[in-house]
């Protein structure tokens, strides 16, 4: 490798973070706790492998989110002097996904296929329980045998058993939700990995086409993969054992997913020869910061053994503040941020942090009230948002015409007049609709038969009109900006959201839509929370903590530090769920690089009641010589003449 680039790669990294970067072949263990330079280290190892000649295309990164793939490769660019082949970077969907296009044909499936999310997925399952008999096919009874089956299919006993794992009282609406799948040329998201596992695990052919391709494996946040993924990595890597993990136990936060920290546990006996890489100094934080949280952690029963060290000596304490009510909440955290912002600090220098979405709801008002510049991450749902779907749903049937699922949602949306008789003629040939329109008479089908027509003029404009145009198209045709109303404040929002659709297609080939549709439906489909947040403006981000994995902020806030909330009441009669909440505030509380306030209130209005919540339990895990205390709780602030909110 030119001397030259090497050392710009390896420039900038301790002794450790070098060393794990240089042992390029074989199994390698990188564990390290929070802000110790795990992701960096990754990032300048790839840039290591492409520097000394490994081909691009035989990497691969798999990293937790799109948005940290995005991240790792713009750094990547910069220590490779710009413009070079990037390997694959991106998440565990992304990766499988791959393999499933190229191999579906041996599972019985055709390109495009559709990918189906948590919505359509319930839909179909609605109709498995229906087409039954024994259940009733409502939504909840659904909901309840959907999650129980995507629960075993991210889990360990499916890799294990294979079908056995599902148990027998789930089996028939397992294989009825399955087959209607495959009759509608769909996955489901925890079918893109188990198809891609199948296919490596049972096709000696395809196995040694992806061991001959892919040889150099290296998974960020390895703690939080599940035993589906691990075992289609494993599988891949075990022909040359390139495989290098980075992880942090103690950071583990998706065991609701499956994920299983003990792959990072047991890896070294699972790789033999493995090289393990502890990397003890911290980056980010302060070491108040870092003992604060060290204090949280150790309460775990279930860890290994680990010490940060930094050398941003002392640091601010952390502020643990008690509040009368949630709005008192909000409103003391945004009087501190408006403190920082005279200081000097920056609106985007500021993080509030939350255990579940419905605490958002607070801190936008007065964000909206005070005009300040904010993002929301991993509450606003664009994707899921009705308009969206809509005009997803009419892309999806022009790739996909078997995708039935995506018919039924936009048969009579907007409203055009399809009664129940036709309806049901369309159900009967599987909501084929151009079928059905040939069956259906003039009389009772003339609005499905214009809609046939419709469809079969936009799939048509699809050969020749770029994707940008072709929503349009669809959107003036089938009245959809009438529909939304922008007259009325929700109905501009609507009809906005639609607009930025059309500007996101906008980034796609100017080449006809029938060859990006494919490939815009799928990036659209594998879409996550964080992929929208915006780095490097000055907003306040307001964001779940699951969603803050992996980033840092100087100032961070951690809002409803509860009893019932963090930890959350569904956590509390178990101690592994309560250890996993008790990462999950370490995960909040190292996120901080230079303030880091902890908020509680003694009454918070959630879930459409009045709680009284007590402090969480956690917060008696912080050496109390760290802790700056500020008591606002309802007493106190009746007789303080500045908050005249309660007075
Ligand atoms: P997390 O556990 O939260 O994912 P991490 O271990 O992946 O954290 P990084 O995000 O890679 O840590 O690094 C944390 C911060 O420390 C970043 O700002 C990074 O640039 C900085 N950092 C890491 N290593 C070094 C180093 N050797 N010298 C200077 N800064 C470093
Ligand atoms: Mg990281």
């Amino acid at each position: 490798m030119n001397p030259e680039a090497k050392s710009r790669i390896l420039e900038g990294l301790n002794k450790r973070q070098e060393q794990a970067v240089l042992a390029t072949d074989g199994p390698v263990l990188i564990v390290a706790g929070a802000g110790s330079g795990k992701t960096k280290t990754l990032t300048h190892k790839v840039a290591y492998l492409v520097a000394s000649g490994v081909p691009a295309h035989s990497i691969v990164c798999l990293t937790f989110t799109n948005k940290a793939a995005d991240e790792m490769k713009r750094r990547i660019l910069n220590l490779l002097g710009g413009e070079t082949n990037l390997p694959f970077m991106g998440t565990f969907h992304k990766f499988a996904l791959s393999i499933l296009k190229k191999h579906c044909a041996t599972l019985g499936f055709s390109l495009p296929l559709s990918i189906y999310d948590e919505s359509e997925s319930l839909t179909l399952m609605r109709h498995a329980l229906q087409s039954g008999g024994g259940e009733t096919g409502q939504s909840d009874a659904a909901a309840r045998v959907l999650s129980k089956i995507s629960r075993i299919k991210n889990g360990r006993e499916i890799v294990e058993q294979g079908i056995e794992a599902v148990p027998q009282t789930l089996r028939q609406a397992f294989d009825t939700y399955e087959s209607l799948l495959k009759q509608k040329n769909a996955v489901d998201f925890d079918n893109i990995i188990l198809h891609a596992l199948s296919l490596a695990k049972n096709h000696p052919d395809i196995l040694a086409n992806l061991q001959s391709r892919f040889r150099y494996f290296l998974i960020d946040e390895f703690q939080d993969t599940n035993s589906p993924q691990y075992a289609l990595v494993k599988l891949i890597a075990r022909a040359h054992t390139n495989i290098c993990v980075v992880g942090d136990d103690w950071q583990s936060i998706y065991s609701f997913r499956c994920a299983d920290f003990t792959h990072l546990l047991r890896f070294e006996q699972e790789w033999p020869g493995t090289r393990v890489f502890f990397l003890e100094q911290n980056y980010r934080s302060t070491q108040t910061i870092l003992d604060a949280s060290h204090g949280v952690i150790a309460q775990n029963a279930y860890r290994t053994e680990k010490r940060l060290f930094t050398e941003h000596a002392g640091g601010n304490q952390i502020v643990v503040a008690r509040l009368a009510d949630e709005r008192m909440e909000a409103w003391w955290i945004m009087e501190r941020i408006a403190e920082k912002l005279k200081q000097g600090c920056a609106l985007g220098d500021c993080a509030v942090l939350f255990r579940t979405n419905v605490q958002s709801r607070v801190f936008e008002e007065l964000c909206m009230e005070r005009a300040i510049p904010y993002q929301i991450v991993g509450a606003y749902r664009f994707w899921q948002r009705k308009e969206i779907q809509d005009a997803l749903a009419y892309l999806k049937c022009i790739a996909n015409p078997k995708d039935s699922v995506s018919m039924e949602r936009i048969i009579n949306v907007p409203k055009r007049g399809i009664g129940p008789g036709a309806i049901q003629t369309i159900k009967n040939t599987g909501w084929d609709i151009e079928q059905a329109a040939q069956k259906l008479s003039l009389k009772i089908g003339g609005a499905a038969q214009k809609f046939a027509a419709s469809m079969a003029f936009f799939r048509d404009s699809a050969k020749t009109m770029p994707l940008p145009e072709l929503i349009e198209t669809i959107l003036a045709k089938i009245g959809y900006r009438e529909w939304c109303d922008p007259e009325t404040e929700q109905g501009a929002e609507r009809w906005d959201n639609v607009q930025e659709l059309i500007g996101l297609a906008r980034a796609y080939p100017n080449e006809p839509a029938a060859l990006s549709l494919g490939q815009f439906l799928e990036s659209v489909q594998l879409v996550q929370d964080t992929d929208r947040m915006q780095t490097g403006t000055n907003v306040l981000t307001l964001m779940t903590l699951h969603s803050a994995k992996g980033l840092e902020f100087p100032i961070v806030f951690i809002a409803g530090v509860e009893e019932g909330i963090l930890p959350h009441e569904r956590s509390l009669r178990s101690p592994d769920d309560i250890e996993e909440e008790r990462r999950l505030l370490y995960v909040g509380m190292t996120r901080a690089k230079n303030d880091l306030f902890l908020t509680c209130a003694q009454h918070r209005f959630i879930h459409g009641e009045y709680s009284a919540n007590e402090p969480s339990r956690f917060l008696n895990d912080i050496p109390e010589s760290l802790i700056e205390r500020v008591d606002q709780g309802i007493l106190s602030s009746l007789y303080d003449s500045e908050n005249t909110i309660y007075l």
